[in-house]
């Protein structure tokens, strides 16, 4: 019984911290192909999901108080024309901590495909929860760092969607870090155009979905948002690994 056992326990590499554990398999080996486990349980357990009430348009998890379905954030953009009459909405897999920054972190520079075979499938199963959509969009990155990287790792995100490239960056060349919130805000409205190769009927009235890594301020994706609305898309829904 005993060598029984040792054939059937197998040591795996952490994905992500590289430390070896090993993982006992349960009853649904024997029925089906073993499918290893990427990540040891340390690891595993510092991944959060974001679960229970959260805001109706961005996904933040609501404090206790809340009084109102939208967050303060969602509430200020709406007294912006433009989203008071338009719908965006966001959700998130899990909450941006200091764990979850490594690991988009790696996930930005290496592009590794086991940490991103992580995300894509929950990513497609965290959309089809809230929207039958029939465009799924990633969010480009500039020409400057898909140069430099050589992938797009909201493309690798979106791998479990069939993806339509509707949308393209105007690069403005100035430092995003250099700014304050509000001019990064204010710089971000006109970053992103659809591509004039695009059939705008396949946006009109449709349902689209965005995919990004992370969720901060939304604005990136309210910008990404825009000009696919006023492209006659009828709503967005951004997805994203992680939100703050
Ligand atoms: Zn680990
Ligand atoms: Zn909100």
């Amino acid at each position: 019984m005993r060598q029984v056992r040792s054939l059937i326990e197998t040591t795996s590499r952490c994905l992500y911290c590289q430390n070896t554990f090993s993982e006992r398999p349960g009853w649904n080996w024997v029925f089906s192909f073993h499918k290893q486990e990427p990540l040891c349980q340390r690891c595993r357990d510092m991944f959060v999901r974001i679960e229970g009430d959260v805001c109706r348009d961005c996904g933040r998890p609501s404090e206790e108080s809340a009084e109102t379905d939208t967050c303060q954030d969602c509430r200020q953009w709406q007294t912006d024309s433009f989203w008071e009459s338009n719908s965006f909405q966001h959700r998130a897999l899990y909450a941006y901590n200091d764990f979850m920054k490594d690991v988009i972190k790696t996930l930005k520079y290496t592009g590794d495909v086991a940490l991103v075979d992580l995300f894509a499938e929950d990513l497609r199963k965290l959309v089809d929860k809230h929207v039958r959509h029939t465009v799924a969009i990633p969010i480009p990155i500039t020409k400057k760092r898909a140069f430099e990287r050589g992938f797009n790792q909201a493309e690798q995100l979106g791998r479990a969607f069939t993806l339509t490239h509707a949308l393209e960056r105007v690069d403005s060349g100035e430092q995003q870090s250099k700014r304050t919130r509000k001019e990064r805000i204010d710089a971000l409205d006109g970053a992103f155009q659809v591509t004039s190769t695009l059939d705008p009927s396949q946006l009109n009235n449709q349902s689209v979905v965005i995919i990004d890594d992370v969720y901060t301020t939304g604005a990136t994706l309210r910008a990404a948002a825009k000009p696919l609305l006023e492209a006659g898309a009828a709503r967005v829904f951004a997805v994203t690994v992680a939100r703050s």
